[in-house]
């Protein structure tokens, strides 16, 4: 399942030279589904296909409902800072790596906010023993995926620095399916945003996650 970051409303990050950010994760994950489909052996569902705004939690109820077996969301951050770049990938945590992850995790969070209050958003079962379990066990699998994918990246702008990091991404809290987040780059800086826009830098970074998806998905996943 590959989740287009934002849409409609919410454009997400604003680029240096005005890209939405909700444009950009259209576009790779437009590319990461014909990469995928591809192989051969690998069925890729998107969460939107057009500019359309998706709660967080209605984007892991589409992926559950098709019975995904690994939910990839993919994204581009800004910071204060212009000199910030690189690529990161994250996973669900309590506890944020550090205090950027944390900010960060609240900007995409506050996506669900622009939407309006939205009822049930936290469900109070979701403290459950045996979901804890679960979610347990898909954060063990999540960080399997989050390895595989940074190994196919080392050479990428981030990919040998950044790393896989830690934070409470609302979209990331499905409790039975391994989930990673994708900060492709970001658009606060000038090269990452021209790399963005690039259809052959999308076409090369989505080669790298086809090949990291196929990887986890030979090691951990159902039979292809
Ligand atoms: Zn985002």
């Amino acid at each position: 399942f590959i989740d287009a970051g934002h849409g409609g409303k919410d454009p997400g990050a604003i680029g240096q030279a005005g890209t939405q950010e909700k444009q950009i994760t259209l576009a790779a994950a437009q590319e990461l589904a014909k990469q995928l489909q591809a192989t051969g052996r690998i069925k890729p569902i998107l969460s939107r296909t057009d500019d359309r705004f998706l709660r967080l939690r209605e984007r892991i109820r589409l992926a559950r409902q098709q019975q995904a077996d690994v939910f990839v969301s993919l994204h581009a951050d800004s910071a204060h800072s212009r000199k910030a770049r690189g690529m990161s990938v994250f996973t669900l945590s309590d506890t944020a790596s550090d205090k950027e992850a944390a900010a960060l995790a609240r900007n995409e969070n506050s996506a669900d906010l622009i939407g309006g209050p939205s009822l049930g958003a936290e469900d109070p079962d979701a403290a459950g023993e045996l979901l804890r379990m679960f979610q347990r066990e898909s954060m063990n699998q999540s960080s399997y995926l989050a390895s595989a994918i940074l190994d196919q990246i080392t050479d990428l702008p981030g990919g040998d620095r950044r790393g896989h990091r830690f934070a409470g991404f609302a979209v990331l809290k499905a409790p039975d399916m391994p989930s990673v987040l994708v900060e492709m780059g970001f658009l606060s800086n000038r090269k990452d945003e021209k790399n963005l826009l690039s259809s052959a830098y999308l076409n090369k970074l989505n080669r790298r996650l086809t090949t990291a998806i196929v990887n986890y998905l030979n090691a951990y996943g159902p039979r292809l």
